[in-house]
């Protein structure tokens, strides 16, 4: 779940205060970033932030350095209240002009977040009573040129959620259905002794048949699982339209408004601050 307005003023005014103190300090560096030298000194600070010299190859660096925003111009502050605004699901139009950035700009920072949340989003294993639905949305070409073809494909989104609080929702196949791909990237995660709960889907009835063998339980259904075409159309409306391409970006965004911890968008900059989240711009390929 996501909580979308944080009242506590007093956050806000020593928000810079409590990154630097949380986020830089906790932010291990085990060597330089630039030959991966082990041996560094302390080198002076920029704007508070210590930063380090390599002795190998004389490069200075910081704890920032290969943070989400560790390339980027714009004060750290813009960040986080990008973050917010991408929370309430803003355009990205409304981001540029409320923060001043270009909708290039804005495109990009989308798109660093969105992958930096979806390394760790899918849960490893769905264990206890892993419900299981499925929904198809129509393939999307937005922002991409010269499409020849006018033939969409049928995009699956395979969901399931154990009893842990993370939830597995991913497209899975094009087209059609296909056993392979489903025991891959969904059935590998679910233990052995956990119960299918199937919803209304043949292949996944199926499969939970063969998986619980001859028991069945009565188990409370999950709306989450159980509505996900409703929710995930809902939840997609004010971006009108993802293009495919992103889809399982945007998928591992959704799944922390469904989640029972209620996260805002402190937790995510931190989350994100952490390790070597980042991709550069080159990576993301508009
Ligand atoms: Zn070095």
């Amino acid at each position: 779940m996501i909580q979308k307005n944080v009242n506590s003023k007093k956050l806000k005014e020593n928000i810079n205060s409590l990154l630097k103190n949380y986020i830089y300090k906790n932010r291990n560096i085990e060597c330089c970033p630039s030959c991966g030298g082990k041996k560094y000194i302390k080198h002076g600070s920029y704007k508070g932030i210590q930063r380090y010299k390599c002795k190998e190859c004389k490069k200075t660096f910081s704890n920032t350095t290969n943070s989400l925003w560790s390339y980027s111009k714009k004060d750290i502050n813009v960040w986080i209240k990008f973050v917010e605004l991408m929370i309430q699901k803003k355009s990205l139009r409304f981001c540029a002009k409320k923060l001043k950035i270009s909708i290039t700009t804005a495109f990009y920072w989308r798109h660093k977040i969105l992958h930096g949340l979806k390394l760790d989003s899918v849960p490893n294993k769905l264990e206890g009573n892993v419900h299981i639905n499925k929904t198809i949305v129509i393939e999307n070409f937005k922002g991409c040129r010269n499409i020849l073809t006018t033939r969409r494909s049928n995009i699956w989104i395979v969901a399931a959620k154990g009893d842990e609080d993370s939830m597995l929702v991913m497209p899975t196949f094009r087209d059609c259905w296909n056993w392979k791909t489903f025991d891959e990237k969904i059935y590998s995660k679910i233990q052995k002794e956990s119960y299918i709960v199937a919803y209304n889907d043949r292949y996944i009835g199926v499969k939970a048949k063969a998986h619980n063998k001859k028991i069945v339980k009565e188990v409370k259904k999950d709306d989450r699982v159980g509505y996900i075409m409703a929710n995930i159309m809902e939840w997609f409306a004010p971006f009108k339209g993802i293009a495919t391409k992103y889809l399982e970006e945007y998928l591992s965004f959704y799944i922390l408004f469904y989640l029972d911890k209620i996260f805002n968008y402190i937790d995510i900059i931190s989350y994100l601050s952490l390790g070597s989240r980042f991709i550069r711009i080159k990576e993301i390929g508009a």
